[in-house]
């Protein structure tokens, strides 16, 4: 389990980017090339980043074939950056989530997402209403922190997926999903991944996508005193500096 010291200095959260994909992601760009990364986060100024390429449902094998590749890399470049090698699982069904095996530990960063409902194989709810969707993540989000092997949750409570799964079919938008959550259901699941040591994820594009429940999830959050990890989701190279977006993402936070 990797957690940092718990902080909600955006100046010291800013320095560590948990949330990065490298070419072994079908969608990350061909310059996402480990030494490439590397090199970006330390001119960057960065202290910490995190490797999380996608970990699709069935996919667990790749795990391992990835985190080798990665590890090999990693010992011939010369870097002062530190740099967890890790994966974005995929939490995506009630109990259902890639690397339920015991050598789980063998990853440095297990940050999984429990949303990317436009994904084949991906859980629906029973119905594609906002309250369904809340419920169906609700019980996901449980299952996965109670298990233990989450160190952060990626782009969390997030419906963007999901409305983009039915909007022909159904009248979903941005933020429907999110505004049924109170805020004391809010606290009771940022609460309980405070008590099974995971992490919550500041996702830079997330927050912009939907700036109202970003500010509630942020304050909740803090208040509950949980831990939260900046990651900007980087597919290219100029996501890599989280700096980029420090001042829109001040400005929503309102801090
Ligand atoms: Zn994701
Ligand atoms: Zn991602």
């Amino acid at each position: 389990m990797y957690m940092h010291e718990v902080t909600y200095d955006l100046n010291e959260l800013f320095r560590m980017n948990y949330h990065i994909h490298t070419t072994l992601s079908r969608c990350g760009r061909k310059e996402m090339t480990l030494d490439a990364i590397i090199k970006e986060a330390e001119r960057a100024g960065l202290t910490e980043i995190a490797i999380t390429d996608h970990i699709h449902p069935g996919e667990t094998a790749k795990v391992f074939r990835n985190d080798k590749l990665l590890r090999n890399e990693l010992e011939h470049i010369p870097h002062t950056v530190k740099v967890y090698l890790g994966a974005e699982l995929s939490a995506y069904g009630k109990n259902k989530y890639t690397l339920q095996y015991s050598d789980f530990d063998r990853l440095e960063y297990r940050l999984y997402s429990h949303n990317h409902y436009q994904m084949d194989g991906w859980e629906l709810p029973d119905e594609q209403t906002p309250l369904s969707y809340k419920q169906h993540m609700k019980l996901c989000l449980e299952k996965i922190i109670k298990s233990g092997k989450a160190d952060c949750m990626a782009h969390p409570f997030l419906d963007n997926y999901a409305v983009r799964e039915f909007e022909d079919r159904y009248p979903l938008t941005v933020g429907c999903v999110t505004s049924v959550w109170t805020d004391n259901e809010l606290g009771d699941m940022l609460s309980l991944g405070k008590e099974y040591q995971c992490a919550w994820e500041i996702n830079t594009n997330a927050i912009r996508a939907n700036p109202e429940f970003a500010k509630r999830y942020f304050h909740i959050g803090k208040e509950a005193g949980v831990c939260f990890n900046i990651g900007t989701d980087a597919h290219t190279l100029n996501n890599v500096d989280t700096f980029a977006s420090y001042k829109i993402i001040k400005e929503i936070l309102g801090v």
